[in-house]
């Protein structure tokens, strides 16, 4: 692990703290207490060199009395009680983790205003994302959550209150009247909503600071107020924050905190999670932090986890799956470039073999993948980005695993990337991770999905098993042989993939959101390989037929 004296002197440069974010939403506790993973991801996370943790907590907190109906006393199940709630903390706290509790008070409501007993709270109807700020009702709710999270942390010294993409506002009936009437128009009903809500905090904990997000923040100015959170979550090719924002946060805000990503910031439905990307994304913030723009010294650095894109929408990029890529985030924040380049030459270092022998264990977790043909086997591909050495090792992967190497490569990718340039070297963590068997089940999964998808959209199905020939029974009988030995193969094998993923996720996200993953990714290629492969069977023992049924319904069979 890494010596203190590393972290005092290169860390405090950029920033005094490496804040990590777990998006707690609905269904999702990524971690949860049950399994015990919590206790071990505090620790590892620690060593990894965070210094802090940020609770989005959304509806997996124990909101009690009026508001019982929004958190997990409401859902249950996969959610936190409040001796849990508390038990996290402790141990944050023993492990010398800042804790700091993040509660939504504007934009991304939708866990409270999706309720019946919320919805006239809605700016829109339809949407339950906004609350409109000038109900006196809503004010009240804010409140209440706002009191209930800050009496689990009576010693807090942060409190984040969100406020991120309120996309509409001012459009309600009352909204409208008061912008109208007002000479700072929409802008002033931000202002006076925020600021009433800081005043209540600051009222109750006078000396707690208050974190957000700052986007919209850009256009509006709340000054000692608040502490912005700085977001962009883009890699270096494409990240770019405009100067003159630099320029006038620096006039107006004495402490200053950047939003970096560490998964869940790469498409609203992606499975795996890509570590180059997001150490990118921090090499670009820590370019920023190195420059010190207009002399600004960033507070902290917080690395963002998105689980869903919003409240209804589907699970993405799960943390333990995840873990790899945090390790590598965080080690950029933690060592200096010309460390990382000394380690490389280091004998303790992975070398590239051994990295690509436990990324082969690592995929191919309980099973026993045999090495042979079969029908509808994809095509191994040629990968242009990669040297002839590591090309020709990914081949023999795709081999031996019976995948494309194109697979390979993105899953080596997503694992762990060995260049020859040491600087930009990632290795995969020295342990075994919380979640270690989840993330191994996810990705032998995809694994097997790619091989599924190669079947159902595969040539030989479009040539000899294509919805119109199954329609009209005119099937040649032996070249589908071949498909129905592939597909009843594939479905053996995403039957053992489904125990797999139900034992390895049961105790780390519990039933909901494991129902809920494996219902929407597992199950619909269950149904369409069975189609195949009923199909196939079926006619892979029927008579030959001379017509299609479409021209002679009555054609006799030979
Ligand atoms: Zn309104």
């Amino acid at each position: 692990m890494l010596g203190s004296r590393n972290k005092l002197r290169f860390a405090l440069s950029r920033t005094n703290s490496r804040v990590l974010t777990k998006k707690l939403k609905y269904g999702n506790p990524v971690v949860h207490m049950n399994g015990g993973q919590i206790i071990l991801v505090l620790p590892c996370i620690k060593s990894w060199g965070a210094t802090g943790i940020l609770l989005e907590w959304e509806d997996t907190f124990p909101y009690s009395g009026e508001l019982a109906n929004i958190g997990s006393i409401y859902i249950k199940e996969g959610v936190y009680t409040m001796d849990e709630v508390n038990r996290i903390m402790q141990i944050a706290e023993e492990n010398g983790l800042l804790v700091i509790q993040l509660v939504q008070t504007f934009g991304h409501m939708e866990f409270v205003l999706k309720h019946n007993e919320f919805s006239t709270l809605r700016e829109i109807q339809q949407a339950p994302n906004v609350i409109c700020p000038l109900k006196p009702e809503s004010q009240l709710l804010i409140k209440a959550m706002l009191e209930q999270v800050l009496d689990a942390q009576p010693n807090a010294t942060h409190l984040h209150i969100g406020a991120d993409e309120v996309w509409h506002y001012g459009v309600c009936e009352d909204c409208s009247v008061h912008a109208t009437g007002n000479k700072h128009g929409v802008v002033s009903l931000y202002l006076q909503h925020i600021r009433d809500l800081v005043l209540f905090i600051h009222d109750k904990r006078p000396n707690i600071r208050i974190l957000m997000w700052d986007d919209m923040l850009r256009e509006y100015n709340l000054g000692e107020l608040v502490e912005p959170v700085v977001w962009n979550y883009s890699p270096v090719d494409c990240f770019h924050i405009p100067p003159a924002m630099w320029s006038s946060y620096q006039k107006v805000f004495s402490h200053i905190w950047v939003g970096s990503a560490f998964k869940g910031a790469n498409g609203c439905a992606q499975i795996l999670v890509s570590s180059s990307r997001y150490v990118s994304n921090q090499d670009a913030w820590i370019s920023v932090a190195d420059e010190k723009p207009f002399d600004i010294t960033f507070e902290g650095v917080i690395l963002t986890g998105w689980s869903r894109y919003d409240h209804y929408a589907t699970l993405c990029e799960l943390l333990p799956v995840a873990m790899p890529s945090l390790a590598s985030c965080l080690r950029r924040w933690v060592k200096p470039k010309q460390e990382q380049v000394s380690e490389a030459y280091n004998e303790a270092v992975l070398s590239e073999r051994t990295c690509y022998e436990r990324f082969q264990k690592f995929i191919k977790g309980d099973f026993d993948i045999e090495d042979k043909d079969c029908s509808g086997r994809p095509k191994i591909y040629e990968d242009a980005e990669l040297e002839e050495d590591s090309s020709q090792t990914q081949k023999e992967l795709a081999l031996t695993l019976e995948v494309t190497q194109q697979a390979v490569s993105h899953h080596l990718k997503s694992l762990v990337m060995i260049h020859k340039q040491a600087d930009i070297m990632e290795v995969l963590p020295q342990q075994d991770w919380p979640g270690y068997d989840m993330a191994c089940a996810v990705h032998a999964f995809v694994l097997l999905r790619n091989r599924c998808i190669a079947l159902i959209h595969g040539d030989e199905v479009a040539a000899w098993l294509n919805p119109w020939q199954v329609e009209n029974k005119y099937v040649n009988p032996i070249q589908v042989q071949g498909i129905a030995v592939a597909a009843e193969r594939l479905l053996k094998e995403l039957v053992a993939t489904e125990e797999n993923l139900q034992s390895s996720f049961q105790c780390v996200i519990g039933d909901r959101s494991k129902n809920e993953w494996i219902a929407t990714l597992h199950s619909p290629l269950v149904k369409q390989v069975r189609r195949i492969y009923e199909n196939a069977y079926h006619y892979a023992n029927s008579a030959v037929r001379a017509l299609p049924e479409c021209i002679c319904p009555n054609a006799n069979e030979l």
